[in-house]
């Protein structure tokens, strides 16, 4: 649920974007249950290393999420991004076996009702604990993973066995490399069930210089996230936040509906617009969430200019 922040300062957008989000890595940190967060929410590792486990908004209830960038690199520097980077990871590098091997059993224990046993999911209701999908995503940009299409072959391989049920698979991304050769292919796995759920956040170079700081322009994410659409659905997911009190003004909300429009205008199958804030302040500390009531303006912006459907979370 989100609560309300007072915020009434837009962000002025300037230019200068820097590049990459790197960090040495350092070694390799012992297994073990932890906690963390994906856009305000609480992750439970329970002893894995790349599988978790999270209460979603999104997915209106439980996600389980394979870790494909276990390293923590990514190619965008969002500001408000809850990723760590001064924590070690739980893994400097893929090993598709333990994915493999991480998925099956966590999935096991969603589905013999075993979660109950932990304190974070003690009171919840069942309809919170079924699952409602597996999701390729991470400490990084999912698509970014040099082994994306063998990832994608390990979980639908273990779809395919009779040892797990049956669940929709959906891809988390920046859409910056949806382009490349290894992802198309590994998308080519995707069934129409699956899902692909792509990151725009801005309508403008000047608010994404700001926002996501990345040298990949947003041209390119608008040509990736169309580049896709084209094939199959791809719902957007924008998150908004004020920084250091100040949000971004109306003409940017405005720019950012009108590339919504011009996606759908060119051929792109967008069923849903979901229009989120930050939970939670971010390591950086200076992100603070929108309020409902700024967030539902925002998603009637997107449906008067671009008529999508746009739902906030
Ligand atoms: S794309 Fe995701 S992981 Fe990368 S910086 Fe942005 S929020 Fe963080």
């Amino acid at each position: 649920m989100i609560s309300c922040v007072p915020d009434s300062h837009p962000i002025t957008p300037a230019s200068g974007a820097k590049t990459t989000t790197r960090r040495q890595i350092p070694a390799k940190s012992s297994a073990g249950g932890g906690a963390d967060t994906a856009q305000g929410c609480a992750r439970t590792f329970l002893n894995n290393r790349y599988v978790y486990l999270v209460i979603s908004p999104r997915a209106r209830g439980l996600s389980v999420g394979v870790n494909l960038n276990p390293d923590k690199v990514c190619n965008f520097d969002c500001v408000y991004c809850e990723v760590d980077r001064a924590k070690p990871p739980l893994a400097d590098s893929l090993d598709l076996t333990a994915v493999a091997q991480e998925l099956e059993e966590t999935l096991r224990q969603v589905a013999n009702d075993e979660l109950r046993a932990l304190a974070q999911f003690r009171n919840l209701p069942q309809a919170l604990l079924s699952l409602k999908h597996v999701t390729l995503s991470g400490d990084g940009e999912p698509t970014q993973c040099p082994a994306f299409r063998e990832a994608v072959e390990t979980v639908t391989h273990l779809r395919a066995s009779s040892r797990v049920p049956f669940f929709r698979l959906v891809l988390i991304t920046n859409a910056s490399g949806l382009d490349l050769p290894h992802v198309q292919e590994g998308l080519r796995l995707f069934t129409p069930f699956d899902e692909i759920w792509a990151k725009l956040d801005v309508g403008t170079q000047e608010a994404m210089n700001l926002i996501n700081r990345t040298a990949v322009p947003l041209q390119k994410v608008l040509d990736n996230i169309l580049l896709v659409a084209r094939k199959r659905p791809v719902v957007i997911q924008s998150l908004f936040t004020a920084i250091d009190g100040r949000r971004l003004p109306e003409p940017e909300i405005l720019a950012y509906a009108e590339r919504l429009k011009e996606l759908k205008d060119a051929g792109a199958e967008i069923p849903l617009v979901q229009i989120y804030s930050a939970n939670r302040p971010s390591p950086k500390g200076h992100c603070r969430h929108l309020d409902l009531r700024e967030l539902s303006t925002i998603a009637r912006q997107v449906r008067a200019i671009s008529g999508l459907n746009a739902e906030v979370f």
